[in-house]
């Protein structure tokens, strides 16, 4: 049902570290090693110092909703399968300053169907839930509200 999915290049090594804690259940962002910055999305080099050193930090996975929109067609067709659903934004309550997109969705093993996207709020708190698709496991998000 998932199939046709945009998804990832697991050998891109900037982001290795960061779809590899998914799989193993962990949301780990990427922190340089020289002057502790994280970022996101993930990339080679630190925007503060522009070391090319850097490490993962493994997150809580807890956050608030900071945006979300509710998709609808016109959407790609294996999209528009599942329309309308909502992705959210999510703000990191470690770091605030990292936010992270998904889907969001009524618990584990649930999709987008699960949400009733008219009780979706900004500063909604949620927490990351994993899923496969295909090969990949990718985050998203799900809140009390919502199970
Ligand atoms: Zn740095």
């Amino acid at each position: 049902m998932e199939s046709g999915w945009i998804l990832p290049d697991l050998s891109n090594e900037a982001t290795r570290g960061f779809w590899d804690g998914c799989a193993e259940g962990e949301l780990r962002i990427q922190t340089c090693s020289d002057c502790g910055a994280t970022r996101m999305p993930p990339r080679p080099m630190c925007p503060r110092c522009r070391s090319v050193d850097y490490g993962w930090t493994a997150m809580s996975g807890e956050g608030r909703i900071w945006s979300f929109v509710v998709a609808h067609p016109p959407l790609l067709p294996a999209y528009a399968e599942i329309a309308p659903y909502p992705v959210v934004t999510v703000e990191l309550l470690e770091d605030p300053m990292i936010r992270i997109v998904g889907g969001l969705v009524g618990g584990p093993g649930l999709d987008a169907a699960s949400v009733d996207t008219k009780t979706i709020e900004i500063g909604d708190p949620v927490h990351v839930v994993f899923a496969k698709v295909e090969d990949v496991t990718i985050p998203r998000w799900t809140g009390a509200k919502w199970a």
